[in-house]
């Protein structure tokens, strides 16, 4: 793979010349700030331009990128030998090299050259050094790769030093931004259980969430958003995270919000109550009404015997059915039974409003489940 793409540059040299040039071109003209994208850069240093003719105010996005994207070092690749003076000797480039510098020996294939990473980052205008320069292929000089590294105060380590706090300039940034998307996710998670306490105080009391006027001039809001300021009131880590506090967009406060929280909770309730009917046997209660938008609906209640004898009454839900013939009401209990992989096998008992004015219909029903079941006896009618 390595290969592939090492050779792929090579072809690919007169190509890259002419994308060079049109990479500065726009960011000399734009004069702003540019993104760039460490794939995009030119790998062969050769071919690459000089930083300085970058927009000064891009030079440090470029040189962050070409040090994240590293040094040029085709290392598998077959470099070629020549001749050096009237020795006999062919020499060619060592790739152990790579290994001896991996931060900055850079390897040009089309002219069999090496260049310094980065001495070409920040290089001064003036410099001269065949190593940001033409390049360096002199092999038999091997002593010339230190020489250019030199002592501490030299270009190149002064080079080296820059980059190297370049580098950890944006590791700051990085650890910056993490330290913040930390802190924002525990901010997030302190103002959802804000809300779903409050939630879960109303659902158990059987209270109603919304107000009749819940804008923020309101002297009641209702009692969702007055518990939340209660709650924030005498908190200082909700207080410091909810309402004028909260991101604009994320305040957890809206009605869907609510919606979700309960029906979230209502699924949590439902498990528990299946979890604790087991392989028990059971009887359905079941009731019709009708809500606001007119549409039927039936509410089921379940009865069991759990594991201490005692017996147990639970609502497990509300289902909606399409009309009030017999068969419809019989497909919206079996989509609740599916819903929550009870069997109909095991049903005992089945109990009906004796008053309601779809006593006919649930006479109906009761016929049809004790065709499937027989042993689902029929309980007296009650009445609402
Ligand atoms: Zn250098």
């Amino acid at each position: 793979m390595s290969l592939d793409k090492y050779f792929k540059r090579k072809s690919l040299e007169d190509e890259e010349s002419i994308k060079a040039s049109s990479h500065v071109t726009q960011s000399s003209s734009k004069k702003s700030h540019i993104e760039i994208n460490p794939n995009t850069l030119l790998a062969n240093p050769g071919l690459r331009r000089p930083i300085y003719e970058y927009h000064i105010n891009d030079r440090d996005a470029i040189r962050r990128a070409y040090l994240q994207k590293g040094p040029f070092q085709p290392s598998y690749y077959d470099f070629p030998q020549k001749q050096f003076g009237n020795i006999s000797t062919l020499r060619r480039f060592n790739p152990t090299w790579f290994g001896a510098f991996p931060t900055w020996l850079e390897y040009r294939i089309a002219k069999d050259v090496v260049f310094c990473l980065y001495c070409y980052l920040f290089k001064s205008k003036g410099g001269v050094d065949s190593f940001v320069g033409d390049g360096f292929s002199n092999w038999k000089k091997r002593e010339r790769f230190d020489l250019h590294i030199g002592k501490s105060n030299s270009s190149h380590n002064a080079a080296r030093i820059k980059c190297e706090n370049l580098m950890n300039e944006k590791q700051s940034i990085i650890t910056l931004l993490s330290e913040q998307t930390v802190k924002s996710q525990s901010d997030y998670r302190i103002r959802l259980n804000a809300s779903i306490e409050c939630a879960c105080f109303l659902l158990h009391q059987g209270l109603s969430f919304n107000g009749h006027d819940e804008c923020e001039c309101s002297s009641n809001q209702g009692n969702y958003l007055e518990l939340l300021h209660f709650l924030s009131r005498n908190n200082e880590a909700i207080k410091r995270v909810t309402f004028s506090e909260a991101p604009k967009h994320n305040k957890l406060t809206s009605p869907d919000i609510q919606k979700d929280i309960t029906q979230a909770v209502a699924e949590e309730i439902t498990n528990v109550i299946i979890k604790d009917l087991g392989d028990s046997l059971f009887s359905i209660l079941i009731d019709e009404s009708r809500d606001i938008s007119i549409k039927e609906k039936i509410a089921v209640v379940i009865r069991y015997i759990d594991n201490n004898g005692h017996i147990i009454e639970r609502f497990l839900g509300i289902q909606h059915v399409s009309d009030t013939t017999t068969s419809s009401l019989k497909a919206a209990i079996e989509a609740l039974f599916s819903k929550h992989e009870l069997s109909i096998s095991r049903l005992r008992g089945q109990g009906y409003d004796g008053a309601s004015n779809m006593r006919g219909e649930f006479n109906g029903l009761k016929a049809l489940i004790l065709n499937n079941n027989p042993s689902a006896y029929l309980y007296t009618l009650f009445c609402s």
